[in-house]
């Protein structure tokens, strides 16, 4: 970026945050939020007639709009985007620059990223300067907050991509930590650095915590924002004691910046500026897929869009805030233990389940993972000080599953694999699909 790019990019920044600085009491009314999110997405939709995909649908009632998942996310990518972006070109574009890593190249004044993810399943966005521009006042509104001191930011993250090298000004440097390369080397940086805001996937916060509590590491960061991977009660709970606060989040990914903690440390979804509709994957109607549609997303348009994430409803807040709060990110439906009963019929257990019969089958666990790698076979590894721990928590899965209904299933203790860096971390994995 030039400098006089920068400076537009800063004068739009500011544009934005006055912006959700004067709608913010809609955020407490839910007349004032409806109201908000109609003329949003008025304007939205206007933007879609730019778009081959969804020109169709304008027409037609919301309902009539498709929805749509990753995969036809990435296999449309030509028809939805507004900007007659080829697949292929912008794939070349990206792949080149996490290559050299070098992420400023865009393609038509559009920004190009790859999300992370498993190989073969990456995806693929695109961002505007306008857009990256809203998403910084967003992410600077909601979760950094504005001082007028400069602040520090370090930020891990498996690439670096222009979304986040936006983020640079006079007030915020964002220093910039790649979770693939060698630990030791952060923690030197770290001390040197002694960011304020310290922002990364849980698994990352953790190895730091772990070495500030071993006295390898002093700093004292006035945020800690966990982005990327579910923050389970149990890891909050450990950060917030190592560094003495509380342990914000952000939940974001490819498909935009979705919520974020409020003063009361719950999650809530940005409804100001994304429409959520919920798929419910349980008779009790507690669990859901989000689908959603981001009203300020207009190159790559993404308009009703399932993620694969279970949310978790939770109660309203005594935030007062009228968004839709998230009790917890359980995990991924991909990562749901599926099994048939003896009469046939499917059943299904929760990664949260899992999880919390773990955690509670005895107190010296440290770290654990629990996989289905088989439609009748279980494996899991601990790390834990307790010889005890490994019968412990055999026994606890063993209890869960008959209760379930599981009655085949086979339980094996494995040895722990250690993890690959960068990677994102899941405890919990089916394997068996
Ligand atoms: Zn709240």
């Amino acid at each position: 970026m030039t400098a006089k790019e920068r400076r537009k990019f800063g004068r739009k920044v500011l544009r934005h945050l006055l912006d959700f600085r004067l709608n913010r009491s809609c955020l407490y009314q839910q007349e004032k939020l409806a109201r908000l999110q109609n003329r949003r997405r008025k304007a939205f939709m206007r933007r879609l007639e730019s778009s081959p995909f969804y020109r169709p649908y304008l027409k037609g009632s919301w309902e009539d709009i498709p929805v749509i998942n990753k995969h036809v996310f990435m296999d449309q990518f030509d028809a939805i985007n507004t900007c007659s972006i080829k697949k292929e070109e912008a794939m070349e574009i990206a792949l080149e620059s996490e290559r050299s890593r070098d992420f400023s190249p865009e393609l038509h004044g559009v920004a190009v990223g790859l999300s992370s993810g498993t190989s073969g399943h990456r995806g693929l966005f695109l961002a505007s300067l306008d857009e990256r521009a809203k998403w910084v006042a967003a992410v600077l509104d909601r979760a950094i907050g504005i001082q007028f001191r400069k602040r520090k930011i370090a930020f891990f993250l498996r690439a670096n991509n222009n979304l986040y090298e936006s983020a640079k000004s006079r007030l915020l440097q964002f220093d910039f930590f790649d979770t693939t390369i060698d630990f030791d080397e952060h923690i030197l940086r770290l001390s040197t650095l002694q960011p304020d805001i310290v922002i990364g996937q849980p698994s990352v916060l953790i190895e730091i915590a772990k070495e500030v509590e071993k006295g390898r590491l002093e700093m004292a960061p006035e945020q800690i924002i966990s982005v990327a991977e579910v923050l389970t009660p149990e890891d909050a709970s450990y950060l917030s004691g190592v560094f003495k606060k509380r342990i914000e989040q952000v939940y974001q990914c490819t498909e935009g910046f979705l919520a974020h903690t409020c003063e009361e440390g719950a999650l809530h979804f940005n409804e100001d500026f994304l429409i959520i509709e919920r798929k419910y994957v349980d008779e009790a109607r507690r669990r859901y897929h989000p689908i959603i549609t981001d009203l300020f997303r207009t190159t790559q348009p993404v308009v009703r869009y399932e993620l694969n994430d279970i949310i978790q409803e939770g109660p309203p807040c005594s935030c007062g805030r009228v968004t839709t709060r998230i009790k917890q990110i359980e995990g991924r439906a991909d990562d749901v233990f599926r099994f048939t009963r003896p009469n046939g019929s499917e059943g299904v257990i929760f990664p949260d389940t899992i999880r919390r019969a773990v955690i509670n089958s005895t107190h010296a666990i440290q770290e654990y993972t629990v996989r289905q790698t088989a439609p009748a076979l279980v494996q899991f590894s601990i790390h834990s000080l307790s010889g005890e721990a490994g019968l412990q928590v055999k026994s606890a899965l063993g209890a869960l599953f008959q209760e379930a209904g599981w009655q085949d299933v086979t339980i094996v203790q494995e040895s722990p694999s250690p993890i690959k860096k960068g990677e994102k971390r899941r405890r919990i994995k089916n394997e068996s699909i």
